[in-house]
């Protein structure tokens, strides 16, 4: 099996550092991708620092893949050399299941495989896109209509576009829809170009006040400071949906609060611990609903990024190289990010 150079955490005090790997040959089914960029989400670091108590190690991080495609196998339609392709959470799933058969490979029965620590279920660890290659099965793979000069700002579509995409279509935001985004990081970022692409009109909730600006110019119709309490108390009942992305612990009655009758909040954002409980009063006096959701299905996935590509939309980013990977953790840990890290793979070794 090919070597290739990649970038690993040891275990889950340890700086990520460089580290090689094996990649299979490519069966007739898979696409070998050199890859050209991979966007940094906050879920690599928790997976790095084993917040989520499932990590393999050694774990090499990195779901938000573009590159170049460098090799297809004998059965392989969909891609061919040279093409651009992406990669994004999963790189497998059973193919049978009642959710497979509808496209929501995410939520397959018996864990679809993550590209990076998967399956967490069992069975060999997988090496995600902080290295050089990756093989995957051609029905796992995206293609990529932006032009190649937008390539950095399309590598987050493959995560944080997709996670905020699919709940924003499943509680249909759009015309005369008022919906909430809250945090704006990545995935928050996103969600509120994608809201605004879609026609709703969007109040965007940050707690960072030096992001009023770039809230606006994202796309947001009001920005709230929500530490700020007269401007929550100035928004409560008026949202149809809330779209919650924060990654840290954090009140959820004040947003919850915030829904009009029968409006739901759905969480995406996955923090290591716990939120305090939700509050069953806001919940049942206006029939209010609280909800998740897991990334998007294939299918779906490229509809999200066939949307970009007509819309011109791509992430906001920062290429970063690769060493600079344990301080852009940090920058993100104090929500230091406008508003995605993207690693420039040629810095790789
Ligand atoms: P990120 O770039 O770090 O953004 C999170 C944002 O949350 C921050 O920018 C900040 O926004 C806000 N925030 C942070 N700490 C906060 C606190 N203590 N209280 C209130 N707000 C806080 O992270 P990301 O990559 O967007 O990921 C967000 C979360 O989604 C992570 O937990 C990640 O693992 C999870 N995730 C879930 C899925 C899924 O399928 N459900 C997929 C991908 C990622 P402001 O500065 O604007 O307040
Ligand atoms: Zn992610």
């Amino acid at each position: 099996m090919p070597t290739i150079q990649a970038y690993a955490a040891q275990d889950a005090s340890a700086p990520l550092g460089a580290f090689t790997i094996e990649r299979r040959e490519p069966g007739p089914e898979d696409v070998q991708i050199r890859i050209l960029w991979c966007g940094v989400c906050h879920s690599d670091l928790h997976t790095a620092r084993n917040e989520w108590k499932n990590t393999l190690y050694p774990s090499v991080p990195g779901h938000e893949i573009v590159g170049r495609v460098s090799a297809v196998g004998s059965a392989v339609t969909k891609f061919k050399v040279g093409d651009l392709a992406g990669v994004g959470c999963m790189v497998d799933s059973c193919g049978h299941c009642p959710s497979c058969a509808e496209g929501e490979e995410q939520y397959c029965d018996s864990g679809f495989t993550g590209t990076y620590n998967g399956p967490v279920f069992g069975g060999e660890n997988t090496f995600g896109g902080y290295s050089q290659s990756i093989v995957v099965r051609q029905s796992f793979v995206l293609r990529i209509g932006h032009p190649e000069s937008q390539l950095a700002g399309v590598a987050p579509l493959l995560c944080a576009g997709i996670t905020t995409w699919s709940p924003l279509r499943q509680w249909e935001a759009g015309p005369g829809r008022k919906v909430g985004i809250v945090g704006l990081g990545g995935l928050g970022h996103m969600g509120v170009k994608l809201a605004h692409a879609l026609g709703a009109h969007v109040v965007l909730f940050t707690t960072s006040p030096d992001k009023i600006a770039d809230g606006h110019r994202l796309g947001a119709d009001e920005v709230v400071v929500s530490k700020d309490p007269e401007q929550m108390r100035r928004q409560a009942g008026r949202l149809d949906f809330i779209l919650n992305t924060v990654a840290a612990p954090h009140d959820l009655n004040a947003f919850l609060a915030l829904l009009k009758r029968d409006g739901t909040m759905t969480l995406v954002g996955a923090p290591a611990e716990r939120h305090p409980s939700p509050d069953v009063f806001a919940l049942i006096f206006k029939r209010r609903r609280l909800g998740g959701s897991l990334i998007g299905g294939i299918r779906e996935t490229q509809q999200m990024l066939d949307f970009c590509a007509q819309h011109g939309i791509v992430s906001d980013t920062e290429t970063i190289r690769m060493d600079q990977i344990n301080t852009a953790y940090e920058r993100m840990l104090r929500s230091d990010v406008r508003y995605r890290f993207v690693v420039d793979m040629a810095t790789l070794g």
